[in-house]
């Protein structure tokens, strides 16, 4: 079972983010809990929560399908010792907010070096805020995505995400979403079902599908090996349909939540129609 949906808008409560994954026709999605762009948020309220898990449990969304993105502010490899501890706490907040509406998933962005300390710090340092987060926490899993390698953000290689996970002390409560955009921008070839499969293969090798929680499906307006995070529709960039044809049909990517992220959410519904289709062969 694979399940399909899109990062939807939470905008008037996280409930609403519910039925806009239900009006999509989508058996997961994505949203955030507090405003992305803010470091602070006032505390989620007992209404909230209720309305929240109350509308997941009429629409028959469990843990396992809802995949939450925390703040784009939040640098867990920071180099200096304030921007750490500031992005450390709000991490924490973040998941404290996951758990209280009964959530298990959350997406982060490993972090960046910001050119003052080696990548291998910078990866020890998000391997270190990962364990602090989760000796406060105890049922949401550090879900690591890989990013396109733009600036001096850390995570583009899988190799960096085994780093990371090598260094969490909890194996059980971490994991990786695997973004197709940030992957081909990062030089992992999908323009074809062999180049698709070949890049699984080297995920399997390097990290593991043992830890793949959750994948983003988004086709790239950014060139291969670019480095750079520009998202496009499905087969309107420069990944291609056969790439997500591939997937749907990869029998490792299994039980997690695919959800698009994709630039035209007035098709996020025909995209899901259509990922869907592709599970059966011919
Ligand atoms: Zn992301
Ligand atoms: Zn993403």
């Amino acid at each position: 079972m694979k399940y399909l949906g899109a990062h939807v808008s939470a905008a008037g409560g996280p409930d609403q983010a519910v039925l806009r994954a239900v009006e999509i026709g989508a058996d997961a999605f994505a949203l955030f809990t507090k405003n992305q762009r803010q470091w602070r948020a006032k505390p989620l309220e007992d209404t909230t929560i209720e309305a929240f898990r109350s509308a997941c449990k009429q629409h028959g969304f469990g843990p396992g399908q809802i995949l939450p993105h925390d703040s784009y502010l939040i640098n867990l490899g920071h180099p200096d010792r304030a921007g750490l501890e500031k992005s450390r706490a709000a991490f924490l907040d973040e998941m404290q907010r996951c758990e209280q509406l009964g959530l298990t998933l959350l997406n982060f962005h490993p972090g960046s070096h910001l050119k003052k300390i080696s990548e291998s710090e910078c990866l020890t340092r998000i391997a270190d805020s990962i364990n602090h987060a989760l000796a406060e926490t105890r049922d949401v899993i550090a879900v690591i995505e890989n990013t396109a390698g733009q600036g001096t953000n850390l995570g583009w290689r899988f190799e960096h995400l085994a780093e990371i996970i090598g260094q969490v002390d909890d194996k059980s409560r971490v994991g990786v979403c695997i973004d197709t955009c940030h992957a081909f921008a990062a030089g992992y070839d999908l323009r074809t079902p062999e180049a698709c499969t070949a890049t699984l293969d080297e995920l399997g090798k390097v990290v593991g599908f043992e830890y793949l929680r959750g994948m983003h499906l988004n086709d790239a307006k950014s060139e291969y090996a670019s480095r750079v995070d520009r998202h496009h529709s499905l087969g309107r960039g420069n990944i291609g349909l056969d790439a997500f044809t591939t997937i749907m049909r990869d029998p490792r990517i299994d039980e997690i939540p695919m959800v698009l992220e994709t630039i035209e959410p007035e098709i996020w519904a025909e995209e899901i129609a259509w990922l869907r289709a592709q599970m059966v062969d011919g």
